[in-house]
């Protein structure tokens, strides 16, 4: 996949000191293959490599990076805007807002309806009617049906009419008798653009005058998503693109092209089947999805904030010399605490994220483990191997906690020694340096 690739170009740099103009060169060249093998236009990929090249060239003073991070750096950023580089927010003006769904049969608007409804109802405080304008498959009103019970939120259809345009109007006027302030319509799609599926929704446009109107496409599909935003572009001149399917193995080649070509912002990314896997579309996150490398920049940019430098040095000369204890452990945590909201931390270990993304991390997850490690003597803080069952029962019964948790976190410190010793060895130098040691 394009991150791979992207992995490959950088390993190029590595090995070289200084950035110059023929390791760059190679780079970016490689850079630029993987963008067209992610289905990324031609001419958008050569002229993204061309303006990176640009800026990578000279720029001695971010020398005290590792050059390779650098380029990371300027692949990334020139990716966020190359994909609009803001985030597009929702215009929710007018009473009610009026949005209309388009796309092709199957890029996931009843979907996407249901969840931007659930969004905006429990988000934004909005009290949204789901309108059920695809009149072809009976199957198609159900399906909104069920999307609605499942979410809480009214759906207006009406499975005797034939046209589109009626319902919608009539739905509008419902929504005004009836105190709601969103109307999203849901349209029908066919499995390819035609002439008629565009000219049925194109009445429905102009007919409804909506606040926005929404794109939608499969991110799975490739170049063949920014051939459809483009046909349907051109007919509704719409106001952003939903980009569903992220959950998927793609690594959004399309996000790449459709700002370009279309120049719409994409406005939300779906990301599962589930109601609630919408998200705000932000383009750097996206960037970083596509250099496969979480949001590292800016973990590395907080860590060097927040992380004192000298306790890090004395952290480190503890390890070498086996003396890492409990109450460094807990001084570690406090610094962790420093950086900020965990969840927010895990996001942006690479990797993590996505493991991670069903546990709930608590913000003071960390209590626990301050309690048990204050109910130790200082004796068993810095020689952990003392702790036995008895000495543990005690610990636990001190703190409050269940003997259990003492074993967890006994564990938990054994990784992190484990983790800091190997992090002394060639591969955890840099590692340390970037924590400010
Ligand atoms: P429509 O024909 O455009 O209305 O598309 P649907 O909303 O019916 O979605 C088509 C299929 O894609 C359904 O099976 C959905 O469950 C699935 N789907 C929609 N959005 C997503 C998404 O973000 N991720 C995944 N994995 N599946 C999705
Ligand atoms: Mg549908």
């Amino acid at each position: 996949n394009l991150s791979d690739k992207l992995d490959k170009a950088f390993h190029i740099l590595k090995g070289h000191g200084k950035i110059t103009e023929v390791n760059v060169a190679e780079t970016l060249k490689e850079v630029r293959r993987a963008l067209l093998d992610a289905d990324v236009n031609f001419k958008i990929a050569k002229d993204f490599t061309t303006r990176v090249k640009e800026k990578a060239i000279g720029q001695d003073v971010l020398t005290t990076l590792q050059p390779g991070q650098l380029l990371v750096k300027l692949v990334k950023d020139e990716l966020t805007e190359l994909m609009g580089g803001d985030v597009a927010g929702i215009n929710l003006s007018g009473n009610p807002t009026v949005i209309l769904m388009s796309g092709l049969q199957g890029s996931g608007k009843t979907t996407f309806s249901g969840k931007l409804a659930n969004y905006l109802l429990t988000k934004k405080n909005k009290k949204p009617l789901l309108v059920a304008c695809d009149i072809y498959r009976p199957a198609a009103i159900q399906q909104l049906y069920v999307v609605g019970d499942s979410i809480g939120v009214e759906v207006y259809s009406e499975p005797e009419n034939k046209n589109p345009v009626e319902i919608a109007q009539n739905a509008i006027k419902h929504a005004k008798a009836n105190g709601f302030n969103v109307v999203i319509v849901d349209t029908a799609g066919r499995l390819a653009v035609d002439a008629a599926m565009m000219d049925e929704i194109a009445r429905v446009h102009k007919a409804i005058q909506p606040q926005e109107t929404l794109f939608v496409v499969d991110s799975m599909t490739g170049q063949d998503a920014v051939n459809t935003a483009k046909a349907f572009n051109d007919i509704l001149n719409f106001d952003g693109v939903i980009l569903t399917k992220l959950d998927g193995d793609t690594r959004g080649g399309a996000a790449l092209s459709i700002k370009t070509v279309v120049n719409k912002p994409i406005k939300f990314v779906g990301t599962g089947e589930k109601m609630d896997a919408i998200d705000v579309f932000y383009p750097v996150r996206m960037a970083e999805r596509i250099l496969g490398m979480g949001d590292v920049v800016s973990l590395v940019e907080r860590a060097q904030e927040q992380f004192d430098e000298e306790e890090a040095r004395k952290i480190q000369k503890k390890i070498a010399k086996n003396e890492f204890g409990f109450d460094d452990f807990l001084s570690q945590i406090q610094q962790v605490k420093k950086m900020g909201n965990m969840k927010d931390l895990v996001g942006m270990i690479p990797g993590a994220s996505k493991a991670m993304k069903d546990v709930e991390i608590e913000d003071d997850a960390f209590k626990h483990i301050e309690a048990i490690i204050h109910s130790m003597t200082p004796i068993e803080r810095s020689k952990p191997a003392l702790i036995d069952v008895k000495r543990k029962a005690r610990i636990a019964k001190g703190s409050g906690t269940k003997i259990e948790q003492v074993n967890q976190l006994m564990k938990q410190f054994e990784q992190m020694s484990k983790m800091m010793k190997m992090m002394q060895g060639p591969g955890g130098k840099n590692l340390m340096k970037m924590m400010g040691g």
